[in-house]
């Protein structure tokens, strides 16, 4: 190009390559820009579309899971519906079973508004259309007390509903009954629930408190058959004993007269029979006592091995004549003194060796008494007590047939004998009220051992009685052919220091050398001999020691010449004191606690007035019976016919004495002493004493009677010894009742 046109176009070319050149540039700029934002956005559709795919996944799934939730949700329903239908079902059972029972059922609210209640419950209430639910339980309260629909009773009505409503804040409810205006008896059972609810139970118990009652009113009924049954036997017992007064009274008094052999085996008979019935009545009666409850011990000081021994000599004339021996072996080491009621001891004593006596025709009754350790300390002894016998025996299933009412064993050997059937029950039920128990072991044919054993308190002060050590003598020979006699002798007679020899016969006895004794005790009746035979002959051939002689009854023996040749009797059963008390008086010093002998009695006065005895008695055959009991006496004797004529003669006659019996026709014999008492207490006279005869053998008798003014008792019937020892002993010091 030229210059003419020249510059300007260079440069327009040049300015044109520039700006081609930076256009190219930010071409390439630009297309690198959008190369990468293409690049970018491929990625951004490649991220969204995967995010699509899993987004489109996800819904997927959640279709499923509704299309699975909507089916669940069908099943749950379904199930609702059928739980329903069977909750329906169960409550309709609930209420249908409710309202089937007797008993009332409601449920309260924690508000204590009632919820719902079964119809036996609003029955209740009579239709009361005010009872229903939302009703409060105080609302319920005052209507019950406004209506009278439960029985209240003197209670005032307001303290009624307070006690109610103050029952329902108890933690435990107490069970409550009450009586309804229809005469039903209901039970409410009230639980608080845990949610506050209370469930209340109202029970029919109309049939049992009937029940209650018809049995309350049967046991009263039989309460006073009961009580009508002991009094009808306290006066059977009056009745028939104040009858049999007047027969065993006069039979004794006829055995005492000049008799024929006939007439003695008559007269001897009815005393005989009296008695054994006597015996009878009086078992009917201690049997009812001890039923009826009444029989009560009374406890006192007594020596046991004295009862013991006064019961076997009782028994004595049972023995003779049959081939027994009665025999006491009473424990060396026990003492003898016990607190106890000797009465019934002795009567459990006479039952079983009374039966032991009977049912044995040869060989050895004996009882044995013995200590055995207790835990009831010191003060305490528990008795073993053992009647053993070498009689017919008991069959073994007859054991413990024998200790019921009325029981016998019934066969030939055992009818022989007679007998009410209740002694054994009777001591059976003694040994019971006494706390202790009783046995039996029997072979039939051999005998039998009866047993029992009690507890009972030692007599304060009491010792064994102690055995004196003989300084004299040393050694002692015993003859006797019992071997447990033997052995008993034997066993106190070391005890006491002395060496014993024992022989079964004279015969063994007489081979012995001569005065190789010091101390000599026989059996009065040795096989092959008697006693004082057998002393004449130890005598004859020089023995020089004392000897005594074993005898049951000594007083036959007084009277024989022979008896010159025996030191002492001593009389059977032996008891231990009075063996070691003999001994004692044969030169050896006395133990310290051996009685004082009694002093000397005083002189009865030169002048002596005669003593006065009134006795009070309605029944002349009684009279006639006393008379002749006492007409041995040197007395002056007067009658009362009844309480008033006897405090009359009181007056008249200034008795020393008045025997007083206690039934009589228009004043009884208390109210005769309660007078008699009264005269004597306003005019200061001595206290004359007062005995009451009484027919009357009940248990309580004697109390009431003593609390009269009474001071002593006999019981009918009168026995003359009893009459005569009682006078001997009221009678006024110096004088005399013996006649002459
Ligand atoms: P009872 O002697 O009056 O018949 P118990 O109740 O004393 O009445 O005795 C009942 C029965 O027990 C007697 O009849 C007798 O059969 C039997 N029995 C009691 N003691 C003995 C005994 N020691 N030996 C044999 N049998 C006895």
């Amino acid at each position: 190009m030229t210059e003419q046109g020249g510059p300007d176009l260079s440069a327009l070319l040049a300015q044109e390559r520039r700006a081609r050149l930076a256009a190219e540039r930010l071409l390439e700029h630009k297309s690198k820009e959008l190369f990468s934002a293409n690049r970018q956005l491929s990625e951004h559709a490649r991220k969204l579309s995967d995010e699509v795919v899993v987004k489109s996944a996800e819904a997927q799934t959640y279709r499923t899971e509704a299309e699975e939730l909507k089916g669940e949700n069908t099943q749950v329903r379904a199930d609702l519906q059928k739980a329903n239908k069977q909750a329906d079902k169960a409550e309709r059972r609930l209420w249908e079973a409710l309202e089937t029972i007797q008993d009332g059922f409601a449920v309260f609210n924690a508000r204590n508004q009632l919820v719902i209640a079964n119809r036996a419950y609003m029955a209740m209430f009579d239709g009361l259309e005010c009872i229903r639910p939302g009703a409060t339980y105080q609302d319920i309260l005052e209507v019950v007390v406004e209506e009278g629909l439960v029985d209240i009773g003197f209670e005032d009505p307001s303290a009624w509903q307070a006690r109610m409503a103050g029952r329902w804040q108890q933690d435990r409810i107490e069970p409550l009954t009450v009586k309804l205006w229809d005469e039903r008896y209901v039970k409410f059972l009230d639980r608080r629930a845990r949610d506050g609810d209370m469930v209340s139970l109202a029970l029919n118990i109309t049939e049992t408190i009937r029940y209650e009652e018809k049995l309350k009113e049967e046991r009263t009924r039989a309460e006073s058959a009961s009580r009508a049954k002991s009094a009808f036997l306290a006066n059977m017992s009056h009745e028939i004993r104040t009858p049999m007064n007047g027969v065993i009274g006069m039979a004794d008094l006829l055995c005492d007269t000049d008799l024929t052999e006939e007439q003695r085996l008559f007269a001897e008979t009815i005393r005989g029979s009296g008695e054994t019935l006597l015996v009878i009545i009086n078992d009917v009666l201690d049997y009812s006592k001890i039923e009826a409850e009444k029989l009560t011990l009374q406890p006192e000081p007594f020596d046991l091995e004295r009862t013991i021994t006064e019961v076997l000599l009782l028994l004595k004339p049972s023995v003779q004549g049959k081939g027994i021996e009665l025999m006491l072996d009473f424990d060396m080491f026990l003492p003898t003194r016990y607190v106890g009621d000797p009465g019934r001891i002795r009567q459990i004593l006479t039952n079983l060796l009374g039966n032991a006596v009977k049912f044995t025709t040869e060989g050895h009754v004996m009882i044995r008494v013995t200590g055995i350790g207790s835990d009831d300390g010191a003060d305490q002894q528990r008795l073993h007590i053992t009647v053993e016998d070498t009689g017919i025996g008991i069959p073994d299933d007859k054991v413990d047939h024998i200790f019921g009412e009325f029981n016998q064993v019934e066969d030939e050997r055992n009818r022989k004998f007679e007998g009410t059937g209740l002694g054994l029950a009777i001591t059976q039920k003694l040994v019971a009220l006494m706390g202790g128990e009783i046995w039996v072991d029997s072979v039939e044919g051999e005998g039998s051992c009866f047993g029992f054993r009690i507890t009972l308190p030692l007599d304060e002060g009491t010792d064994t009685p102690a055995p004196l050590h003989s300084t004299d003598l040393r050694t002692a020979l015993v003859i006797d052919a019992q071997d447990i006699n033997r052995m008993i002798l034997d066993r106190q007679l070391s005890m006491m220091g002395l060496r014993v020899t024992a022989r079964r016969s004279a015969e063994d006895a007489l081979a012995d050398p001569p005065n190789s004794f010091d101390l000599i005790i026989s059996d009065h009746k040795p096989p092959g001999t008697d006693g004082l035979a057998l002393a004449q002959a130890l005598r004859d051939r020089g023995e020089r020691g004392p000897i005594l002689l074993l005898c049951s009854e000594p007083g036959q023996l007084d009277s024989d010449p022979r008896m010159q040749g025996v030191t002492a009797i001593l009389q059977k059963p032996l008891l231990r004191r009075d063996l070691f008390q003999k001994i004692g008086d044969l030169g050896v010093t006395l133990p310290a606690e051996t009685p004082l002998p009694e002093p000397p009695a005083p002189e009865p006065p030169a002048q002596a007035d005669r003593l006065r005895v009134l006795a009070a008695e309605d029944n002349r055959t009684n009279q006639l019976v006393f008379r002749k009991m006492v007409q041995d006496l040197a007395i002056d004797l007067q009658f009362a016919n009844n309480g008033h004529e006897a405090v009359t003669a009181f007056q008249d006659f200034h008795p020393h004495m008045i025997f007083m019996d206690i039934s009589m026709p228009e004043m009884d014999g208390k109210e005769a002493t309660r007078k008699i008492r009264e005269i004597e207490a306003d005019t200061g006279a001595p206290r004359t004493p007062i005995c009451a005869l009484t027919a009357h053998a009940m248990a309580g008798d004697a109390d009431e009677i003593l609390a009269a003014g009474i001071d002593h008792y006999l019981t009918k019937p009168l026995r003359k010894a009893a009459i005569c020892g009682k006078i001997e002993e009221l009678a006024p010091v110096g004088l005399s009742v013996t006649a002459g």
